[in-house]
């Protein structure tokens, strides 16, 4: 089998959709699959090998690339804990309405024109898209954070083609997918500004969302909106129905015992949650009770990573002309604040290990140093990560 059989036949596939811009005339289709609730790429009967080429140059689940520090938390200039000054933004966001409010600041300084980040689809309140934010309505409607795939990538070139200027804002594994495919086209130079990482644990089915609703004896048919956190922080995942009846679940039930239990195979065996890709990546910076997060609501608070230059110039920016607050971070701190990250980060190269075996190399691994991160995990609970991988991968196919 090769890589793209692989990816496609195994459940390794992220349905980011890229696929589908890169060779849709060929065939090449990402659609929902109803059984597992994410996108995955189907392959056309006729292969063509130089689309399958610029594909597996792009694609996510195949392409492991790090950014070369070897550094739990990745590259960074500087680190500190924010949140918006906006306190609309602030309550309606994740955390602390920090990419919200820096999206409207690059927007109202006029670095860009227009962000491209992921929001509900109009008049689908279950269903993710890609959509263009260019005001502060736009962007507040649309913050805070979708736990269930999105086919992100599907039409990128109708936006690259506008006379837009952008910032990015996604998952790790889309940052790196964005800047992937604009290093391979040259005529799109320039067009995306600025890249905004949010933190990631792994995407959610879509069958998660729906088994909410069931528990709930609520029908996706009858959905009229649906919000999965935010509205204070975390917030709750709120959804009503035509019939009247909603369902209000706060965050430590929805991730805890739904969404986060179904999240995607290949997120499992990601060593990038962190957003090594981005200018700045953006997290939780839960407070933490008996060392560990404690998710008691309390006004948004997000850390920031600081990765680029660039970003830190933005940042001082934002602080100088009060879009957000920024407060002190212990970086040794955020091993508590971000457990799952953390042990994920270093545990990550067992799994890898085992799913490189069962696929005889499916990776290609970059700039990652995986072993240098797998040396601050104990080897024998690495190797139980190692054959406990290999036996959820295989029961996949079961
Ligand atoms: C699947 C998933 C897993 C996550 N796991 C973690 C984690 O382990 N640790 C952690 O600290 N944070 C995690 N986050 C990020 C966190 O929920 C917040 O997005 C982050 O703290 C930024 O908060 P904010 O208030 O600054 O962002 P907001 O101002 O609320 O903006 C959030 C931005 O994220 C974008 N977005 C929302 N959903 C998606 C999506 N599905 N795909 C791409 N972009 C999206 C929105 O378009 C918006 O621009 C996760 C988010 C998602 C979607």
């Amino acid at each position: 089998m090769d890589r793209l059989n692989i990816v496609s036949e195994k459940r390794l596939c992220l349905g980011c959709g890229l696929c589908e811009t890169i060779g849709k005339e060929k065939g090449y289709r990402v659609a929902l699959s109803e059984e597992t609730g994410f996108y995955a790429l189907s392959l056309p009967r006729e292969r063509d090998p130089q689309i399958e080429k610029e594909i597996l140059n792009c694609c996510p689940s195949v392409n492991l690339s790090g950014d070369g520090s070897g550094s739990i938390w990745g590259r960074r200039i500087k680190a500190f804990n924010a949140y918006s000054t906006d306190p609309e933004i602030r309550h309606a966001a994740s955390s602390g309405g920090v990419v919200t409010s820096l999206c409207l600041f690059l927007l109202k300084t006029g670095h860009v024109s227009a962000v491209l980040h992921v929001a509900q689809e109009e008049g689908n309140p279950l269903s993710n898209k890609l959509v263009l934010s260019r005001n502060r309505q736009e962007l507040l409607s649309r913050c805070s954070s979708r736990y269930a795939p999105s086919r992100t990538f599907h039409d990128i070139r109708d936006f690259l083609d506008s006379d837009d200027t952008f910032c990015f804002v996604g998952k790790p594994c889309d940052v790196f997918v964005m800047k992937r495919y604009l290093d391979g086209h040259p005529e799109y130079g320039g067009k995306i500004r600025f890249f905004i990482s949010i933190f990631c644990a792994g995407m959610p089915s879509y069958n998660a969302t729906k088994e909410i609703f069931a528990r709930h004896d609520c029908s996706e048919a009858d959905l009229v909106s649906l919000k999965y956190r935010g509205n204070g922080w975390p917030g709750y995942f709120a959804a009503s129905f035509r019939n009247d009846k909603t369902i209000k679940m706060d965050y430590a039930t929805s991730w805890g015992k739904v969404l986060g239990r179904h999240i995607h195979f290949r997120c499992k065996i990601c060593p990038d949650g962190v957003g090594l890709h981005g200018d700045i990546a953006v997290g939780d910076a839960w407070q933490t009770a008996n060392g560990y997060p404690d998710f008691t609501e309390r006004p948004g608070k997000s850390f920031v990573l600081v990765r680029t230059e660039t970003a830190d110039r933005l940042i001082r920016e934002a602080v100088e002309q009060n879009a957000i607050v920024t407060e002190n971070l212990d970086i040794d701190s955020l091993s508590k604040i971000q457990p799952t990250q953390h042990r994920r980060r270093c545990a990550v190269g067992y799994r890898i290990l085992g799913i490189q075996l069962m696929t005889f190399g499916l990776f290609r691994i970059r700039k990652m140093h995986l072993f240098r991160l797998m040396m601050h995990y104990n080897p024998a609970k690495g190797l139980k990560n190692t054959f406990g991988c290999i036996a959820r991968y295989r029961r996949l196919f079961e």
